[in-house]
């Protein structure tokens, strides 16, 4: 079925090698772990960031309309009754009635194969009674109730009503509140933008798939400030810039899909809004989203805080709230397709080959360098001199002597290393070339370092 296209690598084949090659580690794993959570490791956390500062240079360095925030993770509870969040931000659960193990009600409904778009709690439990739908172990479920998915900590010595506050469950929130001082200390013309990194927290009901849908993520957020009369233009503009990442990820367009979301299950506040769904490992599901806001928030703002939102067209007496195109992207689901996208399997030599065919430029490893063999103190040095000038160069240069080179090649086709450099007897002897593997032909061929 084309909805549930599935691409040819396995879920167990990406987790298996992001622990093995530390990237990605389940979350306190050594107590038993923390559903929902995890670690990055050395190399996972250098693939996250490379694909968090791309982001940060294509939106905000590289243009003159956008400016970076950074807001902190705790906000005054009223944030988050302004916006709606405390009474809304909700997800349909349904009970295991004998396990008292609680699921998303509509994740079990579309995995019965069941349309839940603009199904109400009612509906989606009506449904589960006639179609005789139980639980994953086979029980009888509950009926369908919201849950709330903010957590929630109070801050401060005394916890009452006043010093309840929650972990942000999205960075949103943190731009819209600090709209009026960017205005009032850089007076931009319109459009423009804001763009945020950070954590984002969600107590979801099951997390699952890996790192798909966890309860602590990082989200790479854009509020972009328009004209109302222009927001056709500026959507359009930055449903192109999504796709320009995506590219940029590395992604190839067959397996990107736009979903236009119809009004009854868009947000209420949204007058326009598309879904963009990748095909991950696991079936076709929304790696990003692209909304029009409308001026909901900063209406919400402006009434609650008592605040003036509005804008004033420079050399004009024109005020207006403005409304908000949002690209909204999630890290963990960029750092998951990437991951797909990349993996390979081939054979080499009659053996089994695995590979991560990674963009150089999200590559944890840009160069990976060694002596042809370790005991000959006359390469090592001549390869430390060679380290050494690409380790300044380009920073991510991994010294790599262990076992011998086919074992080497091995582990740094595993971790997405683009090229391995050797340094053997001809570098000294006859031509002072290093030799270059390049990780996905696997081809050799004799450079000058300066070629690199
Ligand atoms: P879904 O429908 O999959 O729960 P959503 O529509 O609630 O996602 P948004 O609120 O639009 O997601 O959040 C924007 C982006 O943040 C998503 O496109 C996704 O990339 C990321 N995101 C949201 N929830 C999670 C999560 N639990 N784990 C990892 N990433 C997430």
């Amino acid at each position: 079925m084309e909805q549930n296209k599935k691409q040819e690598t396995s879920m167990e084949n990406i987790v298996s090698l992001a622990k093995r090659r530390g990237f990605i580690y389940p979350g306190s794993d050594v107590y038993g772990g923390l559903s929902g959570t995890w670690d990055y490791g050395p190399l996972g956390v250098a693939l996250k960031r490379n694909i968090m500062q791309l982001w940060w240079k294509m939106f905000v360095e590289d243009r003159d309309d956008m400016h970076g925030v950074d807001a902190a993770i705790l906000m005054n509870q009223k944030v988050w009754q302004a916006s709606g969040h405390v009474d809304t931000f909700t997800d349909p659960l349904v009970e295991d009635l004998e396990t008292k193990q609680r699921y998303r009600a509509d994740h079990l409904l579309k995995d019965a194969g069941i349309v839940v778009d603009g199904l109400s709690l009612d509906d989606m439990t009506r449904v589960i009674k006639e179609q005789g739908i139980k639980s994953p172990n086979g029980n009888e479920l509950s009926e369908v109730r919201t849950f709330n998915m903010m957590f929630k900590t109070t801050v401060g010595p005394v916890a009452n009503d006043e010093s309840i506050s929650y972990l942000r469950p999205e960075t949103a929130q943190g731009i819209f509140t600090n709209y009026k001082n960017v205005v009032d200390t850089f007076y931009p013309d319109l459009p423009f933008g804001l763009a945020q990194q950070g954590k984002a927290f969600r107590n979801e009901i099951s997390p699952r798939d890996f790192i798909f849908r966890s309860r602590e993520f990082e989200q790479m957020e854009i509020e972009y400030f328009v004209d109302p009369a222009t927001w056709e233009e500026s959507f359009e503009h930055w449903r192109q810039q999504v796709w320009a990442w995506t590219k940029a990820l590395g992604l190839s367009d067959e397996h990107v899909h736009e979903l236009e979301v119809a009004e009854n299950d868009r947000a209420h506040y949204s007058k326009r809004t598309i879904d963009f769904e990748y095909d991950f490992p696991i079936g076709r599901e929304e790696l990003l989203g692209l909304a029009y806001r409308t001026d909901f928030d900063l209406n919400n703002i402006q009434r609650a805080s008592g605040k003036n939102m509005e804008y004033t067209v420079k050399g004009t007496n024109t005020k207006f709230v403005p409304h908000v195109i949002e690209p909204s992207f999630g890290v963990e689901r960029s750092v998951m397709a990437v991951l797909s996208s990349a993996y390979r399997e081939d054979e080499v030599n009659g053996e089994t080959r695995i590979y991560l065919a990674l963009p150089a430029h999200l590559a944890p490893v840009r160069y990976a360098v060694s002596p042809l063999v370790r005991n000959k103190p006359e390469l090592v040095a001549k390869a430390r001199e060679v380290y050494d000038v690409l380790k300044k160069k380009y920073g991510a240069v991994m010294w790599d002597d262990n076992g011998n080179i086919g074992k080497r090649y091995r582990r740094q086709d595993e971790i997405g290393t683009p090229y391995c450099v050797v340094i053997d007897f001809d570098t000294l002897e006859t031509d002072g070339l290093v030799s270059v593997r390049d990780r996905d032909t696997t081809e050799q061929r004799r450079l000058e370092v300066e070629e690199l």
